[in-house]
């Protein structure tokens, strides 16, 4: 099967991300060229760049995906909720936050609990494994 380019990049991290975006719409991609260019970064303009190749079939749906701009990041959904009030505005307890400056300075180990405190009612507790 014969390969066409889609697009060509100095670097290997942006034809990857290229890559990325378009087998997230369901079509096969390859990246050609490069191992040469991660030898060498200076061959990249004597090779043509890093190609991210498509069938000549997907060619015209890979250019579009790669022209359109990217989507924003989902909003990631909140990690810790204060179990008194359902508050997201919560913050380690600035207690905990200190033991574990010391330990990270003094002996290079985390501490294994980390007590939460809610911004908004001041309710404090340890948040258990696996639980928000
Ligand atoms: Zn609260």
């Amino acid at each position: 099967m014969s390969l066409v380019t889609a697009a060509a990049f100095s670097d290997t991290l942006e034809a990857h991300l290229a890559k990325a975006r378009i087998e997230d719409e369901g079509i096969a991609c390859y990246i050609s060229d490069q191992h040469i260019v991660s030898a060498d970064w200076f061959l990249s303009g004597a090779v043509g760049g890093v190609k991210v190749q498509v069938a000549p079939g997907d060619l015209d749906a890979a250019r579009k995906i790669l022209g359109s701009p990217v989507a924003p990041p989902a909003a990631a959904a909140p990690e810790y909720t204060c179990p008194d009030c359902g508050s997201h505005d919560v913050q380690i307890n600035s207690f905990a936050r200190r033991l574990a400056f010391m330990f990270i300075v003094l002996a290079a180990l985390p501490i294994p609990w980390r007590p939460m405190r809610c911004n908004a009612c001041d309710h404090t507790w340890r948040p258990r494994r696996g639980s928000a």
